[in-house]
């Protein structure tokens, strides 16, 4: 659970000619408050506050205040891998030296206003849900990686065998992707569910915790992730987006399990799902992710099969943006550069060549689930777990968390009985569909989607 506030524009009125914020007094600010669930006498409180549809946030920023203090202000900026507008106050609020109690705290949008309240409850330390308050930020330093995790985690039990996965996989991709380490890989395993299981920023996150219902697949998650950090050191210009997912994807040999991308991806025809390339190019994550995802490392890997490695890479880092902006002209220009075709010449090949595979009803099934089973996680983390949800996922820097002391924005999360019970579901759905046992994992993830439809419903 998490706090949502909301801000009515009711009574207030913009006065001044010049004013800048076309809202209508129906619209409302939202505010989300982190660490995720109950707040505890000694958290450092993040806010998130959004602006109504429609806002022109240029010039305005969000102050918070306790009493007379200022507690601290930020203006509003694009967010997370959706760009959702919103103010981010990372950690504002620190209430190490507050009684447990109810605190008013006060949201002001600068310059004119308007001014809202905010009640916000403080248990008491003591109730703080275990492995805090012991649990602090640990690094171990492996050939290959400075790997980071929290102590009284699944990952700080295991992290000795972690770092021998990730010593393998990343002398597996310098090998393959002709690039040496001149510094260590910061990996950050993280004990809860965050969008699909990593992301790569400035350091690797991975998520690691038992009965993870993205599956067991840290080895292949941190495979993908590497390939990001290796395909970066290796340079290149303008590397569009369907080149580094197929390339991340194609190289890992599957998405979140070893696959026989080919086949997959000529599924796609035969389920209707095959998205047009230049469409793909020009707007990767915003379509279905898995049938993106497949799609790019199939692209990939035919082109690899057509051309060769060596003038695959070449290529791709010699790809530079045209004015129009658009990633499907540039690939256009360098496909001309170097094969002599067109980006529609290179899809016209690729789809006579997926027309040519045998597709096995495994292979369908298994695909057609694939993209059930996250199309599901993703609606149960947009319903029950927004902070988990990959576009507007909260992703604190590990750095200032580990420097700052702060370890619960990653430790807690959601966990009600409608999260718990719809999160073993996942688990089950997601084991069924490992085993090739598709109609028991139709089963549960049409079971998963009537309790969320039953709880959108509100019952
Ligand atoms: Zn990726």
């Amino acid at each position: 659970m998490r706090r949502l506030v909301t801000v009515h524009w009711l009574l207030i009125t913009c006065l001044l000619a010049a004013c800048a914020a076309p809202v209508t007094p129906a619209e409302k600010f939202s505010v989300i408050t982190h660490p995720d669930g109950p707040l505890y006498v000694g958290d450092q409180v993040s806010f998130e506050v959004l602006p109504p549809t429609g806002f022109e946030s240029e010039g305005y920023e969000v102050q918070v205040s306790l009493d007379d203090r200022e507690l601290g202000h930020a203006g509003f900026g694009p967010y997370g891998v959706a760009g959702r507008t919103e103010a981010t106050l990372w950690w504002a609020w620190d209430t190490r030296d507050l009684q447990p109690g109810s605190e008013m705290l006060t949201f002001t949008l600068l310059p004119d206003g308007p001014t809202w309240q905010e009640t916000v409850t403080l248990r008491p330390q003591s109730g703080v849900p275990p492995p805090e308050p012991g649990a602090h930020w640990a690094v171990l330093t492996s050939d290959c990686c400075a790997i980071n995790y929290i102590t009284g985690t699944a990952a700080g039990r295991d992290i000795v065998s972690l770092a021998q996965v990730a010593d393998e996989h990343a002398a597996d991709l310098a090998a393959r992707m002709g690039e040496n380490l001149n510094e260590k890989i910061p990996v950050v395993f993280v004990p809860r569910v965050l969008g699909n299981g990593g992301f790569a920023g400035n350091a690797i996150y991975v998520s690691y915790l038992d009965s993870d219902y993205l599956g067991n697949a840290t080895a292949q998650v941190l495979h993908h992730e590497f390939v990001h950090w290796f395909d970066a050191l290796a340079g290149g210009d303008l590397r569009p987006t369907i080149f580094q997912e197929g390339l991340a994807v194609y190289l890992s040999g599957g998405h979140f399990k070893p696959e026989p991308l080919i086949p997959r991806a000529a599924a796609l025809l035969e389920l209707g799902w095959y998205i047009p390339l230049r469409t793909l190019a020009y707007d990767f994550y915003p379509q279905q992710h898995e049938i993106g995802y497949l799609e790019a490392a199939a692209l990939v890997s035919y082109m690899i099969e057509s051309y060769g490695w060596e003038a695959f890479d070449a290529f791709y880092r010699d790809i530079h943006a045209t004015p129009d902006g658009r990633d499907s002209q540039a690939i256009d220009a360098a496909l001309q550069e170097h094969f002599g075709i067109t980006f529609t010449e290179l899809e016209g090949s690729y789809l006579e060549f997926l027309r040519g595979q045998t597709v096995s009803t495994d292979v369908r099934d298994d695909l057609r689930l694939s993209v059930q089973f996250y199309d599901t996680v993703r609606r149960y983390q947009q319903a029950l777990d927004p902070s988990a949800y990959f576009m507007t996922a909260w992703l604190p820097d590990y750095m200032t968390m580990s420097q700052r002391g702060i370890v619960a924005d990653f430790l807690r999360h959601p966990s009600g009985v409608d999260n718990r019970l719809i999160e073993a579901m996942l688990v089950n759905a997601d084991h069924a569909l490992r085993a090739g046992e598709y109609e028991q994992a139709e089963r549960a993830l049409k079971a998963v989607n009537i309790l969320l439809d039953l709880l959108e419903a509100g019952k």
